[in-house]
This record gives structure tokens, C-alpha cells and sequence, in this order.
């Protein structure tokens, strides 16, 4: 029993220091379930390896940290002033990377829905960006083999 508690914290470490199964993310993944979309997480055979796959609605959900992926005119999208040049790069090519997956995601068929960390905070905003999940989009082509 220790043992295998052990083991639930150690990959609860992991998770945090991966960044994934965040806090916003967790809340994203509840608000979803509640009204009873099924998803899988985290799925490694699609660009960027998106938080959130809900195959049947060719769509994929990230859940992205305002600071680390540059929510424009975001309050939370602040630039450290220590080391500022450095940050700047990092962070820059983090925003790039995300509309690299983005693009290809699209490319793929895939609906690409970003849901921002300060958006979690809100219920009307997850709404209205999770909205569209009431319907499969015209010609999406989405497709994830087993
Ligand atoms: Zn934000």
C-alpha cells in the first residue's frame, strides 16, 4: 500500500515537473466530463501533443499557461527583467512552436481550440470556447488510428 502510494506521488511529480496535468488543465478536463464529452489526454501521435483529444469532434483542446506560451495582452504574459534577452528568446520560440502545431493540426483536419490558464477562472469563457463542440465541423477529416 505504501509502495503504491509512493508511486502515485512520484508520478504526480513527474506530471508537475512535465507540465502536464496542470491545475487549468485538470479544471478544463472536469468542466468537459461534466457534461459528458469523452476525451483522451495527452496523445503523443499528434503534433505539439495536445492536452485534450476529443475524437469525435476532430477537435483538440491545449490548455496553455499565459506566461509560457505569450497570452497576448494577457496581465499574467509578463517578461522577467532579470536575464530579459534570454527570456525573451525562449519564450518567443514557445509562441512559434504553438502556431507550428497549430498549422499542422489544421493541415491534419483537426479543430484547434486554446483555452487560456486565466480562462479557467470563468465559466462563461470555457463556454464559449468549448461552444462549438455541439457540432462535428463541415470537412474535418480528423483521424486518430488505434
Ligand atoms: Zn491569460
Amino acid at each position: 500500500m505504501t509502495d503504491r502510494l509512493s508511486k502515485e506521488r512520484r508520478s504526480w511529480n513527474m506530471s508537475r515537473i512535465k507540465g502536464k496535468n496542470t491545475k487549468p488543465e485538470m479544471v478544463v478536463r472536469s468542466f468537459l466530463h461534466a457534461q459528458g464529452f469523452r476525451y483522451r489526454l495527452h496523445e503523443r501521435k499528434l503534433p505539439g501533443r495536445p492536452d485534450i483529444v476529443l475524437p469525435k469532434f476532430k477537435t483538440v483542446i491545449f490548455v496553455h499557461g499565459c506566461f509560457w506560451h505569450r497570452h497576448e495582452g494577457c496581465r499574467n504574459c509578463t517578461t522577467p527583467t532579470n536575464r530579459r534577452e534570454f527570456w525573451l528568446q525562449k519564450l518567443t520560440a514557445n509562441a512559434r512552436r504553438d502556431r507550428i502545431h497549430d498549422e499542422r493540426l489544421t493541415g491534419l483536419g483537426w479543430r484547434v481550440i486554446v483555452i487560456w490558464e486565466c480562462e479557467t477562472k470563468d465559466l462563461d469563457k470555457l463556454r464559449a470556447k468549448t461552444a462549438c463542440l455541439s457540432q462535428v465541423p463541415e470537412g474535418a477529416t480528423g483521424q486518430l488510428d488505434d
